[in-house]
């Protein structure tokens, strides 16, 4: 598998015997098994997917012949300490930002048996460029939420609540197709759609409220994020200038996001735009983030990030203007990145609309 391939180029490069992938998207990544216990011994010829009882069929349904599943009874570390040692590792990578310290305990209590050595980000790395099937994948997944937000959105009138749009919206995204949702959908309406990761309520719906809707699907393990703001009833004046304000630097962003800028330039695309409006101080988070087996992955699009977008990443573009007490909006897509623009991996009217009238 091309992606074990690119791993092992690294352990290389870091002058590494063996590596222990203990991410859990990590280990699908790399291996195809979505279950939930599991860790990869990777070595220069060998791929040792370990896990236990529960996944002996389905672990060997997911991953390619390359990868040999050793299924444990008891705890998968006694297992890590047998295959390290059959395969003769004796410097070994650990993730840091993937081990307990429970777990890091465990790998000091081996004493001088292995030398381990933390790494950071080395799987996260290969996983911001996706392959052609994992675009199909979020692809998909934004064609489950697209098509549930139309189901959902003509469900909509005042009196209705918070928690009660979600709960026609989860499952609108059920029957839509979808595994899971990557989050929990945020459906905030009136001044509570200024609050940027609002959850549901038992919050009243009224007649002149913005209703904010942000959520994903999930197809094959891979997500897509969608967010749309509109007004139930009669808009006012400032609810369509904002509104406006926000749809033209999503444009301005998705028309000129490029491979090869750093998250910073595809950043100030859309910030250059809401500053020039009055707006900056009330646009608080970042422009996007990198999407694909989770909701929040490499790279970010932020006043941060210097990191350069390499072609083949797939990043949400959400410009957001939250002002206090009264509302905020916020709309967002995916697109992925190439040489020459932004593709829109989700397509929904981003026209002002109203709902329920
Ligand atoms: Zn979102
Ligand atoms: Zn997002």
């Amino acid at each position: 598998m091309r992606r074990l391939g690119l791993l092992r180029e690294r352990l290389v490069t870091e002058h590494l015997d063996a590596m222990l992938v203990t991410g859990l998207p990590n280990v699908r990544y790399l291996t195809r098994f979505s279950g939930s216990n599991a860790i990869v011994v990777l070595t220069a010829s060998e791929a040792v997917l370990l896990t236990d009882f529960r996944y002996k069929t389905q672990a060997r349904n997911e991953c390619p012949p390359s990868v040999r599943v050793r299924i444990e009874s008891a705890s998968l570390w006694t297992g890590v300490w047998q295959t390290l040692a059959e395969l003769g590792a004796q410097t070994v990578g650990f993730e840091t930002a993937h081990l307990t310290h429970r777990d890091f305990q465990r790998l000091l209590e081996q004493g001088d048996r292995f030398h381990w050595r933390a790494t950071s980000d080395f799987v996260e790395a290969l996983r911001i460029r996706k392959d052609p099937d994992e675009v199909a994948l979020i692809r998909e997944a934004g064609r489950v939420a697209t098509d549930a937000l139309e189901r959902t959105i003509a469900c909509v009138r005042p009196g209705l609540t918070e928690l009660a749009v979600c709960g026609i919206l989860e499952r609108n995204l059920r029957d839509a197709g979808s595994e899971a949702h990557p989050f929990p959908p945020i459906v905030a309406a009136g001044p509570r759609s200024a609050l940027p990761h609002a959850r549901a309520s038992n919050e009243v719906i009224l007649t002149g409220d913005i209703l904010l809707l942000d959520f994903g699907a999930t197809v094959g393990g891979y997500c897509s994020d969608i967010t749309r703001t509109f007004v139930v009833g009669a808009a006012s004046q400032r609810q369509r200038e904002v509104f406006e304000v926000v749809r033209a630097a999503q444009e301005l962003a998705i028309d000129g996001l490029r491979a090869g800028m750093t998250g910073k330039e595809g950043d100030a695309l859309a910030r250059g735009w809401i500053e020039a409006q009055g707006l900056g101080g009330e646009f608080g988070h970042g422009l996007g983030h990198g999407i694909g087996l989770e909701v929040h992955e490499a790279p970010r699009l932020s006043r941060m990030a210097e990191d350069s977008l390499p072609e083949g990443s797939v990043v949400t573009i959400e410009p957001g203007v939250y002002v206090p007490e009264w509302g905020g909006v916020r709309i967002e897509d995916d697109v992925l990145v190439t040489a020459t623009g932004a593709e829109l991996l989700t397509g929904f009217s981003r026209d002002f609309t109203t709902l329920g009238a």
